[in-house]
């Protein structure tokens, strides 16, 4: 039976007695092996398909941890930025802990399907005229001036439940894989599967840490430049952050691992989503197409290792944003209501 991340993984994580075990049934999600893509690539592949939590991305793993500590610390109010997921899930473990949540978005900038999730939850939504990295700071001042609980990945309980994902990978491999492959944006969930993958092999449940590899879009990447991005533009609304707040630890995720930090254009992110789709039958928002845009790169740059083990995290889930996959994809055949028509349009 599913119990969610805080029973499953209760002695793992930071509770206590009084820390309330909310719960939506997050966590435990499915590995898929990618047997084509794999085939293709030359690589053992697999997705880690975090688009199924359920406020499809994996933002609830470390949400139900953050809202479980907000409401055992008395917290009357939750608040947050978000590029869409981060308030999505806010809203849905604000409505489980029976608080407000408060939710801060760039105007006109978030997918639709994520923007519905967080008004049909019932949080307050405000849409800031500015992009995530100035509705973060403003989130940050609420938080200091009003004392509303602040449940960005600032939030030290967000990363921490967040390394649950990492956690079932191996318990589900056996073993570390040997790559495992994310999608960066504030560079948190880089960051969580670090400390998850270094607190599993200290505990010596794997020998060895993956090699982390972040992979950015091309027009918000500040962890492959090396310097901040004022403007960042992507079709992967989820990563488009030019200001990363875990740049730090997810540059030290990266030194430690081995890894490497890469960037793809938005086009092999679109391309990246059709394959995943067509191929594999997973459909996954842009954002998470970013990791298979990267092996893809790697490969054609001839330095994809062949036979290894690869673990792509699909953060989240392609029917968030289905304007961005209608993009790139053929329309429908529109014909009219005749067997004459349908025939024509038919295999033989
Ligand atoms: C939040 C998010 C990311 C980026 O994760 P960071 O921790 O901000 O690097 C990637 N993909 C999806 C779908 C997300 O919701």
């Amino acid at each position: 039976m599913r119990k969610g991340i805080l029973t499953t993984y209760e002695t793992l994580l930071p509770l206590t007695e009084r820390t309330p075990r909310l719960s939506l049934c997050e966590g435990n999600t499915p590995l898929v092996s990618l047997k084509r893509l794999g085939r293709e690539l030359g690589v053992d592949l697999y997705g880690k398909f975090d688009g199924l939590n359920p406020t499809g991305s994996f933002k609830d793993r470390g949400m139900v941890l953050a809202v479980s500590k907000a409401v055992e610390e008395g917290a009357k109010a939750l608040i947050c930025a978000s590029t869409g997921n981060t308030s999505a899930s806010a809203a849905a473990y604000g409505a489980v802990a029976g608080i407000p949540c408060y939710v801060l978005l760039p105007a006109g900038k978030v997918a639709l399907g994520k923007l519905a999730q967080a008004l049909i939850y019932g949080a307050k939504v405000i849409a800031v005229r500015g992009n995530f990295d100035s509705a973060l700071e403003m989130a940050r001042q609420a938080s200091a001036e009003r004392g509303l609980a602040m449940v960005n990945s600032v939030n030290p309980y967000r990363l921490y439940g967040q390394r649950s994902a990492s956690w079932e990978i191996c318990d589900e491999l056996g073993a570390a894989p040997d790559w495992i492959v994310l999608p960066v944006g504030n560079a948190g969930n880089i960051s969580a599967y670090c400390a998850g993958l270094e607190q599993y092999k200290e505990l010596s449940r794997i020998s060895r840490l993956p090699r982390l590899v972040g992979v950015q879009a091309e027009g918000a990447a500040p962890m492959v430049r090396g310097v901040f991005v004022d403007e960042p533009e992507t079709v992967a609304t989820a990563i488009r952050i030019g200001h990363p707040v875990s740049a730090d630890k997810a540059r030290r995720a990266v030194e430690l691992t081995g890894g490497e930090f890469l960037a793809v254009s938005d086009d092999e992110i679109l391309q990246a989503q059709k394959r995943l789709a067509s191929q594999e039958g997973l459909f996954a928002e842009p954002a998470s197409c970013a990791p298979l845009a990267g092996l893809v790169r790697l490969k054609e740059m001839g330095t994809l290792p062949k036979g290894i083990r690869v673990v792509l995290v699909l953060t989240g889930n392609g029917l968030k944003d289905p304007d961005a996959a209608v993009q790139t994809i053929a329309r429908p055949i529109e014909i009219d209501s005749s067997w004459d028509a349908l025939s024509e349009v038919l295999p033989l």
